[in-house]
This record gives structure tokens, C-alpha cells and sequence, in this order.
């Protein structure tokens, strides 16, 4: 048990410890950790920090602080999170709890940034002047941490570095440091100084809002959809997305300062099939990094609440969809009511798979997000039992043309020809004469 005190509003973890370790110990860095959190651990982690079972265990039984609290008030997670679906995210939040090896977000397509010429831990130097006055001191809060956060989403201010650093990278510090110990300024610069100044402000914006929200968890499917719409409404895409993948790119390139896209580890390169562009939109299950979602959704005008909650559009409109096979009693009714939507070829397109109960199956092409091609396709997968047996009983049928015969399966008289061979009916030697005249 220790005298861990309270956490400030929307204080960062690491600010909460390092103004423990000011105030109550004066021990080591080594002797700290190890009477918070059981541990030996050396790092002092910003962002996702670890061991917190083993520390709310050791606090006193009445603190009111919880293992969930600290992730959700007072951590990076929901930012880091925010993006990936329910396993991926309940994976993060247990290695948070554990006193395991840090998580590797790596492996789920995030971005760390490059290697920033900026302080690990920034600060606001308004709301630096604001905490003085209203709890008696300074501390550092969370938005100000995230990577794509450059100016303070309340105050528009350019957040300042907490750690002066000679070299050209930072790294995170190896001690708890808290703010008042750095001597921070009450003087701020408007976020005009910056290149880039309102875009910086409208991502902080985002970013705030991202660790606030209380959000459903959504499956990458669900923001590619979101994002491919808008691609289309804004007439930035037709449904063979590569087509334009580079004019996309150069676009989201101009839009943004390049300046900026370097600074965020977000450079594009249009010529370029792997950029991160294509990362977020092709189907491999990528979840994409916060930084890439918050640029595309910037760049695309869209809403993170509509973005998060509505529910992502139909590839291929509002289901059901009809049964296009004509010798089927469901012809032309909407009785299909799933369609499997993947990507195909390089460069890939998008197509759904539509298939009924009498065994045919159809693909199509899209997105149709209005579903106005609903009772076309591009291409019949399998012409299913029924249609099989209608051409096998018809084929001996001497009184039915072979045109009238194409007709009623709704195909060439090439293709009756083609699938009777493949059916092996071509054995009947009166149709087969027939057919061949
Ligand atoms: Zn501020
Ligand atoms: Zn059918």
C-alpha cells in the first residue's frame, strides 16, 4: 500500500507518478517503480503504459482510482484504440493491465511517427497558467502527448517541449518528470506560427475528441466503406478505386502540407502503389494507424461522430437483393439476403457475391452504395441446380429450339451450347445436330 494521490482531470498517467515521486519519495527511479508497481521495469512509458493491475493493487483499499478509470481517463488508449476492432482492442487493454512485455501496435498497421524532433511530453502554456490557478499546479495532459497533436485543442495554442533536447531524436524520458520541475512558461504562441497552423488545430481537435468519446467498436470494413463513399460522392473514385489511386494520393498530398505528412510519418509517394492510402482502403484486414483515419477523414470532410456511428454503408445498397436466374420461382424477387464482398485482381476492384437458394450465384462489380445496378451482373458464378435441370430436361425435348431453349435460361445459344458440353448432354447425338446447324 502507498500514498499515491489523486489524478487531475485529463492528466496523463505518467504526470500523475512523476508528481508522486516529487512529493513523497525522493528515492530512485528503480525504488519508485518498484514500490508502485511491483517491478523493476526501468521505462517510465507516456502512451500505453503497463503494470497497472499490479499498481491499483498496491493502492491504498479506499483510492477510488480503478484499473479501467486509469486506461480510459487518463492513458492514450482510447486514441490508440480507437480504430481497432473489439479483440484487437481488448488484447491492448489487457497487456495495459499486465505486467507482461509491452504491446506492439506495429503489427496492426499503426505509425508511430518518425523519429520527432519533438519532446516526448509537450505542454500548453495556457492551460499551464489555467492549472495553476485552479488546482495550485501544472501538469501534463494527455491530448498534448498524442503524435498528431501539435497544438492545444482548447487554447489553439502551439504546444511547447517539455524536455529541451540537443540531439535530433527524443526519446521517451527514462524517469518520471513532472511538469513544475521543468519551470514551463505561461506564454503562448498562437497556432498561426505554425505551417500548417489550422490544419494542426483541426486534428487536435480530432484527437481530443477521439479520447473523449465514448465509441462502438467497429471493424476496419466498416471505415473503409465510410471512406470509399465519400471518395465517390466527392467524385474522387469510380468503382475501380486504383484507377485514380494516384490521383487520390497526389490530392491528399497537396491538400496537406508536405511538411506536415513528413512531420507525421505520413509522407505520400502518388507514384507509389504502398503508401499508407492504400494501406487504410485495400481489404487486408490492415486497421490502419489514428494518424492515417484522422488525415482521411480531415481530407474527406468527414465527421468523426457520423463516422463512428453510422452504420457503414452497403457496398451494394440495402439488401435483399433479387435472384436473377429466370427459371427460378423467386426471379426477379428480392430474396437474397446477404451479399460476401471482397476485392479482386491488382489493381483490385470490388465485387459481391450474390447467391440464392436455388444454387445460381452471380457477381457484380462495385461499390453501388444506392444499389441502383441491383438487378444486373457482371458475371454468373454458378448457374445452380435448377437452371441444370431445366436445360438437362429441356435438352432432349425435340420440340424446343435451341433458341427458344436460350431464351428460357436467359443465356447466349452459345453459351446453352457450352454448358450442355460441359453438362455432358452432348452425347445426344438428334440435339447435338441441332444445336451444331
Ligand atoms: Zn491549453
Ligand atoms: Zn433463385
Amino acid at each position: 500500500m502507498n500514498g499515491f494521490g489523486d489524478i487531475w482531470n485529463e492528466e496523463i498517467f505518467y504526470s500523475a507518478v512523476s508528481r508522486y515521486r516529487r512529493e513523497f519519495q525522493g528515492g530512485s527511479n528503480k525504488d519508485l517503480i518498484a514500490s508502485l508497481f511491483g517491478s523493476n521495469t526501468q521505462v517510465a512509458p507516456i502512451d500505453l503504459p503497463n503494470h497497472l493491475q499490479a499498481f491499483v493493487s498496491r493502492l491504498s483499499p479506499i483510492h477510488s482510482l480503478t484499473l479501467d478509470h486509469i486506461i480510459d481517463f487518463h492513458t492514450l488508449y482510447p486514441y490508440h484504440s480507437a480504430f481497432l476492432d473489439t479483440k484487437a482492442a481488448l488484447g491492448l487493454r489487457a497487456q495495459m493491465a499486465s505486467s507482461s512485455e509491452r504491446y506492439s501496435l506495429g503489427r496492426y498497421g499503426h505509425n508511430r511517427g518518425k523519429a520527432s524532433t519533438r519532446s516526448p511530453l509537450r505542454y500548453c502554456a495556457e492551460c499551464v497558467r489555467v492549472d495553476r490557478a485552479s488546482f495550485g499546479e501544472a501538469y501534463f495532459h494527455r491530448v498534448h502527448q498524442i503524435d498528431i497533436v501539435h497544438v492545444c485543442p482548447q487554447h489553439s495554442l502551439v504546444l511547447e517541449d517539455a524536455i529541451k533536447c540537443g540531439g535530433n531524436q527524443h526519446r521517451a524520458p527514462r524517469e518520471f518528470i513532472s511538469l513544475e520541475e521543468l519551470d514551463p512558461f505561461e506564454e503562448g504562441r498562437g497556432f498561426e506560427e505554425l505551417a500548417s497552423g489550422a490544419h494542426y488545430l483541426n486534428l487536435a481537435k480530432k484527437a481530443d475528441w477521439l479520447i473523449k468519446a465514448t465509441l462502438p467498436k467497429r471493424c476496419p470494413e466498416h471505415f473503409r466503406a465510410h471512406y470509399h463513399k465519400a471518395l465517390i460522392e466527392l467524385e474522387l473514385m469510380t468503382f475501380r478505386y486504383q484507377k485514380q489511386h494516384g490521383a487520390v494520393a497526389q490530392m491528399v498530398s497537396d491538400f496537406f502540407d508536405r511538411e506536415l505528412l513528413d512531420e507525421l510519418g505520413a509522407m505520400i509517394s502518388p507514384s507509389s502503389r504502398n503508401n499508407w492510402i492504400s494501406a487504410v482502403m485495400n481489404m487486408s484486414g490492415n486497421y490502419g494507424s489514428p494518424i492515417y483515419h484522422l488525415l482521411l477523414a480531415e481530407f474527406l470532410s468527414i465527421d468523426l461522430e457520423s463516422l463512428f456511428e453510422t452504420e457503414a454503408p452497403g457496398y451494394f445498397g440495402k439488401g435483399p437483393w433479387p435472384c436473377l436466374n429466370p427459371l427460378c420461382s423467386n426471379y426477379g424477387n428480392e430474396c437474397i439476403k446477404a451479399v460476401a464482398v471482397s476485392a479482386s485482381g491488382r489493381p483490385y476492384r470490388i465485387s459481391g457475391t450474390f447467391r440464392c437458394r436455388c444454387g445460381f450465384s452471380y457477381l457484380r462489380y462495385g461499390p453501388d452504395f444506392e444499389g441502383v445496378n441491383k438487378h444486373s451482373y457482371d458475371r454468373v458464378i454458378d448457374y445452380g441446380r435448377v437452371w441444370q435441370k431445366h436445360l438437362r430436361n429441356k435438352w432432349t425435348d425435340s420440340k424446343c429450339t435451341r433458341r427458344a431453349l436460350a431464351s428460357e435460361l436467359g443465356v447466349s445459344q452459345a453459351s446453352v451450347y457450352r454448358y450442355a458440353h460441359k453438362l455432358g448432354l452432348l452425347t445426344n447425338n438428334n440435339h447435338r445436330t441441332e444445336m451444331a446447324s
